[in-house]
């Protein structure tokens, strides 16, 4: 087990009004992009953190803002999500995507290969079934659904092609996803995760992002989190709901909640990620153990991104 790096951690105190916390993954070395690359991917997480803002300065839902901010993610090629998503060991997309409210609502798709925007895919299995978790749903029931159905090549990029050739194992983990968390003008939360998961896994697995508690989860009486990494230690360690339960009983703030979290059950386990996350209160922590991680936020003092 390699060790890994203490965790990075921002903090941001209970504000008055909405929030919005986004991340576009932790697999992500900074010293590894060109600049035109930095700034691609500050441009589409300034995006994305407009979007969700301004959902919620609308008096919006934080479902609809952490949607808007997912959707901002997914269809930027910078990111492992919608287009520009990992590939299998066979090149094949096959995305994961997971919505939770903190009315406990919550949807999620595995192993989908059709929506444009899986984000929508997890929120119409939410709305419009009464299933929690839909495994490759059909372009038949995508379209029912009122979704954007795109074809399988939609999805692959020509660097998520050498990306690929150039990976020899899954255990290289050159992972990402993205995420976003809301607290709206009502104090409810939301949180929306979506990946391609991790450059040649198998074909069927499945990672953290689309199960509930592992790398996605909201209560409006404790915290919704989105979280990145090596999506197995995310599993085994129920990380998502692990933060919830720190709140929950074992009277943790959320930083604290968040840093030993990601020591305890990610980093001492040898492997890296990270997660955003955000209270009913407004209070927003993003943290990470890895080289960097794609992120922003606005907590209603303007909008701020990085990567390192
Ligand atoms: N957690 C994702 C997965 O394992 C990958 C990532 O977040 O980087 O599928």
């Amino acid at each position: 087990m390699t060790p890994q790096p203490p965790v990075q951690l921002t903090h941001l105190p209970a504000g008055e009004g909405p929030a919005v916390a986004i991340h576009g993954g932790a697999g992500v070395d900074p010293a590894s992009l060109s600049p035109e690359q930095a700034a691609a991917a500050a441009a589409a997480l300034s995006a994305a953190v407009a979007a969700g803002r301004a959902v919620l300065d609308e008096g919006g839902a934080a479902l609809d803002a952490v949607c808007a901010s997912v959707r901002v993610l997914e269809d930027s090629e910078c990111f492992n999500a919608g287009r520009g998503a990992a590939l299998t060991v066979e090149g094949t997309a096959e995305l994961d995507a997971c919505v939770m409210t903190g009315d406990s609502r919550s949807g999620a798709v595995t192993c989908a290969n059709g929506p444009r925007n899986p984000v929508m895919a997890a929120r119409a299995v939410m709305e419009q079934t009464d299933h929690v978790l839909m495994a490759a749903p059909a372009a038949a029931l995508l379209e029912q659904w009122g979704l954007e159905v795109v074809s399988p090549d939609y999805y692959v990029t020509e660097a998520r092609r050498r990306m690929l050739e150039e990976t020899s194992s899954f255990l290289e983990y050159k992972h990402g996803t993205v995420g976003a968390v809301a607290r709206d003008r009502s104090g409810r939360v939301a949180a929306a995760t979506s990946t391609g998961g991790i450059t040649a896994q198998l074909p069927g697995r499945v990672g953290d992002t689309p199960l509930v508690g592992c790398g996605t989860w909201a209560d409006d009486a404790t915290v919704a989190v989105s979280c990145t990494g090596q999506g197995e230690l995310f599993v085994r360690g129920a990380v998502a709901h692990e933060i919830h339960a720190r709140l929950r009983w074992g009277g943790q703030d959320l930083a604290t909640a968040v840093r030993e979290t990601i020591d305890e059950l990610v980093g001492a386990r040898g492997a890296d990620g990270g997660l955003i996350a955000v209270t009913p209160a407004g209070e927003v922590v993003l943290a990470f153990n890895s080289p960097g991680m794609y992120r922003g936020h606005d907590v209603g003092t303007g909008p701020v991104t990085a990567i390192g």
